[in-house]
């Protein structure tokens, strides 16, 4: 029996950082991992569909960017299994990195399956055998994994879900996509840019409906529909049948029982939490119908030394809400009186152009109960660095509350995932529009666009035509 302060079982951004700050912090720390260190996140995730979206972002800008610059290249050529190849080099250079800052804070890795004995003990099986390990603390980092859906069930060779579809053998020459969420849309967006006719079926009236602002999802919308990506709305996948090396995908659209042809089909319909895992039960916890683990605002669960964090124990699934509960539960169990109390988790969706968020939408404004919401929207082609970069498409749009106070942002358009922070530094620190307004900002940035969003919705941006204001000019300083 090995003994440990603390064991977090499951290393993506919730479990290995949770690990390294609670080794920090000077508590004896172990981690268990069944597959690639790094989770869902750096080795199927995050990283590797970034990678693919990088690479796909520049060949359409040989494409399509290069010749309007006049830059002559000639017709870029694509070797897939080279790209998927590179792509997975990126992904283990961070899973070894991770490897690398576990052993330098001198975490035990155990690298097998946790079984769950009782609150204080965990049995890890590997090649090597069992392992017994007890502890005074438990972090579940267990993660989540891909929905299925009947009639579609992952081959992750034809029928794959974001996992496979990160792992082709080559580009297919049509995809239909089930599901419009942002991970079927940013695969979509670069399968397409790489040469896939894509048929994404969705079965709401909108893309990414109650996850981004309604105004940026139709922006992207425009631009997947002019780049050929087909969308079907309101249709419901019902069934695929292969016929030779191709798949029938049936679908009903307003009643009608509708057909598309097929070589992969990407299921992309959302994610369940990891909390089914029959030894669980033994340590009492409770968990919810759809899988996740209760916990408190300090992501404890109902047994007092076991906490759960990232997608494990809710939305929104993100990495970045994961590794903050990480550091957070480490905090707590070395004594700090810490709890989750963030007022905003920033959300990325990486299509083209990309849409980025932080604090309300404006339906959640009004259903707190703000009135008299102050709302505008500053463009990026009022942007000098935007129009240099040829990247115009889309908006910096801001609420706030009628005495200004910064509630929401919400951009859609070049480098949205970087410009966000900005908005979430300043939401964090109850900003209101004026401070952001009387920050210098560097000219000539894409940032001057969040100064200028606050300005227009002030009411007096510069660099767009406004209506007159009626608020009073400033007055001079009185003389005697
Ligand atoms: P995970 O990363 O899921 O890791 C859990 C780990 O626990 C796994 O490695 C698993 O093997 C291990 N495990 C489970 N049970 C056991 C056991 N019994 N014993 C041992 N090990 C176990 N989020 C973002 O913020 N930004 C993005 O751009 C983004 N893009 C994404 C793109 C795709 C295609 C996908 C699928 C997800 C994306 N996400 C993104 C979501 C992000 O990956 C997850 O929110 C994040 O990985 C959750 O971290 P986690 O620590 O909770 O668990």
């Amino acid at each position: 029996m090995q003994k440990f302060d603390v064991v977090v079982v499951g290393s993506g951004p919730g479990g290995y950082v949770a690990a390294i700050k609670c080794a920090q912090l000077g508590l004896n720390t172990a981690i268990v991992e069944r597959e690639k260190l790094g989770g869902v996140c750096l080795n199927v995730g995050c990283i590797p569909s970034k990678a693919m979206i990088t690479a796909a972002h520049w060949l359409d800008k040989v494409e399509h960017g290069f010749p309007e610059m006049v830059i002559e290249v000639s017709k870029p050529k694509i070797d897939f299994k080279k790209m998927v190849a590179w792509k997975q080099s990126v992904c283990d250079k961070m899973s070894g990195g991770v490897n690398q800052l576990l052993k330098g804070n001198k975490v035990t890795i155990f690298n097998g399956t946790a079984e769950f004995v009782s609150p204080t003990q965990i049995e890890v099986q590997s090649s090597k055998g069992k392992e017994q390990l007890e502890t005074k603390y438990m972090i579940l980092a267990l993660g989540s994994r891909p929905i299925q859906i009947p009639g579609f069930e992952f081959d992750e060779k034809n029928i794959v879900s974001s996992t496979g579809a990160l792992d082709l053998d080559a580009i297919p020459k049509r995809m239909v996509t089930i599901g419009g969420g942002y991970i079927g849309l940013e695969i979509s967006s670069y399968m397409k840019k790489l040469g896939t006719e894509v048929t994404i079926l969705e079965a709401a009236d909108s893309l990414l409906a109650g996850v981004a602002d309604p105004d940026c999802s139709q922006v992207v919308a425009r631009k997947l529909k002019k780049s050929g990506v087909k969308v079907i709305h309101q249709a419901k996948a019902k069934s695929q049948k292969k016929t030779g090396s191709e798949y029938e995908v049936t679908y009903e659209l307003n009643g009608k029982t509708e057909t598309l042809k097929a070589d992969k089909i990407l299921v992309t319909v959302g994610r369940r939490p990891n909390g089914d895992q029959p030894t669980l039960k033994k340590l009492g916890i409770q968990i919810d119908e759809r899988g996740f683990v209760k916990v408190d605002a300090q992501r404890r669960t109902n047994v007092k030394n076991i906490f759960a964090i990232g997608d494990l124990c809710g939305q929104p699934m993100l990495a970045h809400k994961a590794s903050h509960e990480g550091v957070m539960v480490a905090e707590i169990i070395k004594g700090a009186p810490r709890a989750f109390d963030a007022k905003t988790i920033p959300a990325v969706v990486f299509t083209d152009p990309e849409i980025a968020s932080a604090g309300m939408l404006e339906s959640e404004a009004i259903a707190k109960g703000y009135k008299n919401l102050k709302i505008a929207k500053f463009p990026f082609g009022a942007n000098g660095r935007a129009v240099s970069m040829m990247e115009t498409d889309g908006f910096v749009k801001m609420i706030a509350s009628e005495n200004d106070v910064l509630l929401g942002v919400h951009i859609v358009g070049p480098e949205a995932s970087n410009l966000i922070s900005e908005a979430v530094l300043a939401i964090e620190m109850g900003a209101r529009l004026q401070d952001l307004a009387l920050s210098i900002h560097p000219h000539p940035t894409l940032g001057e666009t969040m100064m200028e969003a606050a300005e227009a919705t002030l009411g007096h941006a510069i660099h767009i035509i406004q209506k007159p204001l009626h608020t009073p000019a400033p007055q001079p300083a009185a003389t005697k």
